[in-house]
C-alpha cells in the first residue's frame, strides 16, 4: 500500500516553486501502487494530479485533492535490428538522465532534447520539443492505464495524435489516462538535425560533430540564456509559439518588417511568441512579484516564489498587451491547477 501523506507542501515539486498545499500526497512506484491510489481519490471523491517533475504546471492555489507522483524506473530493450534500438523506459524515469543514458549507450536520436526537465511519462503530454526535434519523432508507443478501469491500454505513435506541443492526452483523453511507460526508437548511427541557427553556430568549428558534442552544444547554449530552475524558479516557456495564417502575417509585416516567423504549411506560419513579447516591451520587467526573463523574453519566473495566481497575473498582463499590439493570442503552455 503506498502511503498517503495529508496536507503537502508542493513548493519542492514545482518548479515555479509556488507555494501551495495538497489534501495528500503519494509516491508510487508501479501500476499497482498507481491502482491503489486511483482508488483512493475515487472512493474519497477527490480530484486528482498526475504529477512528474513539476516543471510544466503553474499551481494557482491549494490542491484540493490527490497528487500522485509517478517514481516508476526502468529501462528494457524490447526489440532490435541492423538500424534500430527499441527502448520502453518507465514513466518516473528522469528525461535528461534518459538522454544521457541512451548516449552513453551509443543509441541516438534524443540529443537535441537535451536538459528539458522533468519525466519520460510527461514527455509525450505536450510533444516535447526543442531545437528541431519533437518527442513523437522518436516514439513509437506508449502504454498508459486508464484511470476510469485501471486498464492499461498500448498507444501507437499514431493514436497519440501528436502536434506541436500537443497530444490526444491534453485534448479528446484528457485527464482518462496515465502515461506508465514510453518506448522510443533509437539509431545506432546518428543522423544529427543541425537545423536551428544557434546550434550550427555553436558546432561550426567542428568537421562532423558527434551526438555528444550536440548534446553538450543544447545544454551550453540552453544555460547561457534559461535559468536554473534551482535557483530561479520557472517553467521554462510560459506561451506557444502562435500559429497564424500567412495573410495575418502579410498584415503584421507592414507594421513590423522583422517580425519573425517560421513556415508551418503552405498557409499558416509559426510566430516567435518570445518576440513578440520582447516588442511589447516586456523583457526583464517586473510586475505582480513574477518577472520576464532578460535572456528569452517567453520565460516567466518566480524569483521571490510567489503566489501561482501572481505569476498568472502577470501571464495575464503580457497576453493582453501583445493582443492589443499584434492582435495575437498567446496561449499558455504550463496546465494550471487547480
Ligand atoms: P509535470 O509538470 O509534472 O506535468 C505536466 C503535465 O503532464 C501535467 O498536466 C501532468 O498531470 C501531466 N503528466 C505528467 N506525467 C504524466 C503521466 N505519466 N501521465 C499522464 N499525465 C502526466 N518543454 C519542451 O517541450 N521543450 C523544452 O525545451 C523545454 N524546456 C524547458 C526548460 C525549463 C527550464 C523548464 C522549467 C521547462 C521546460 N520545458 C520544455 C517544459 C517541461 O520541462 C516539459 O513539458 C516536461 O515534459 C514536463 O515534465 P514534468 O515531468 O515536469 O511534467
Ligand atoms: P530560439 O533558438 O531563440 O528560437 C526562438 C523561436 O524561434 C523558438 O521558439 C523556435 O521555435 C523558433 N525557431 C528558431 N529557429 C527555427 C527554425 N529553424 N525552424 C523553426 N522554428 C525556429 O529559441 P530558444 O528559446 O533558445 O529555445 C531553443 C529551443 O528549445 C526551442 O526549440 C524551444 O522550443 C526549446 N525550449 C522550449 C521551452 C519550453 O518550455 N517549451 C523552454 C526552453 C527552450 P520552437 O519553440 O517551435 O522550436
Amino acid at each position: 500500500m503506498p502511503l498517503f501523506l495529508p496536507h503537502f507542501n508542493l513548493q519542492k515539486l514545482n518548479t515555479l516553486a509556488v507555494p501551495a498545499v495538497a489534501n495528500f500526497y503519494v509516491a508510487v512506484h508501479d501500476d499497482d501502487e498507481l491502482r491503489e491510489a486511483l482508488t483512493f481519490a475515487c472512493t474519497e471523491n477527490l480530484p486528482l494530479l498526475v504529477l512528474g517533475g513539476g516543471s510544466n504546471i503553474v499551481l494557482r492555489a491549494d490542491f484540493p485533492g490527490v497528487v500522485i507522483q509517478l517514481k516508476s524506473q526502468g529501462k528494457e530493450v524490447v526489440a532490435e535490428d541492423e538500424h534500430f534500438v527499441w527502448l520502453k523506459v518507465a514513466a518516473g524515469e528522469n528525461w535528461h538522465h534518459l538522454v544521457e543514458y541512451t548516449l552513453d549507450n551509443a543509441l541516438y536520436g534524443l540529443e537535441n532534447l537535451s536538459l528539458i526537465p522533468g519525466s519520460v511519462g510527461a514527455a509525450p503530454i505536450q510533444n516535447i520539443g526543442a531545437y528541431g526535434v519533437e518527442v513523437k519523432d522518436l516514439i513509437t508507443e506508449l502504454s498508459a492505464l486508464e484511470i476510469r478501469s485501471g486498464i492499461v491500454v498500448n498507444f501507437t505513435n499514431e493514436s497519440c495524435r501528436f502536434d506541436y506541443r500537443d497530444s490526444i492526452f491534453k485534448q479528446a483523453l484528457k485527464d482518462q489516462y496515465v502515461i506508465t511507460s514510453v518506448t522510443f526508437r533509437l539509431r545506432k548511427t546518428a543522423q544529427l538535425n543541425l537545423s536551428y541557427p544557434a546550434l550550427r553556430d555553436t558546432l561550426a568549428g567542428l568537421d562532423n560533430p558527434s551526438p555528444q558534442a550536440v548534446s553538450e552544444a543544447v545544454i551550453g547554449i540552453r544555460q547561457s540564456k534559461l535559468p536554473d530552475p534551482a535557483l530561479t524558479p520557472n517553467v521554462g516557456s510560459f506561451f506557444k509559439n502562435p500559429i497564424i495564417n500567412l495573410a495575418q502575417l502579410q498584415v503584421l509585416r507592414t507594421t513590423y518588417p522583422d517580425i519573425v516567423s517560421y513556415p508551418v504549411d503552405t498557409v499558416r506560419v509559426k510566430l516567435a511568441a518570445g518576440w513578440l513579447i520582447d516588442r511589447a516591451g516586456w523583457r526583464g520587467k517586473e510586475a505582480a512579484g513574477a518577472k520576464v526573463h532578460a535572456q528569452q523574453a517567453l520565460v516567466l519566473t518566480n524569483p521571490d516564489r510567489a503566489s501561482g495566481a501572481r505569476v498568472l497575473a502577470l501571464a495575464e498582463l503580457i497576453q493582453q498587451s501583445v493582443r492589443a499590439q499584434f492582435g495575437v493570442t498567446l496561449e499558455m503552455e504550463p496546465r494550471v491547477y487547480p
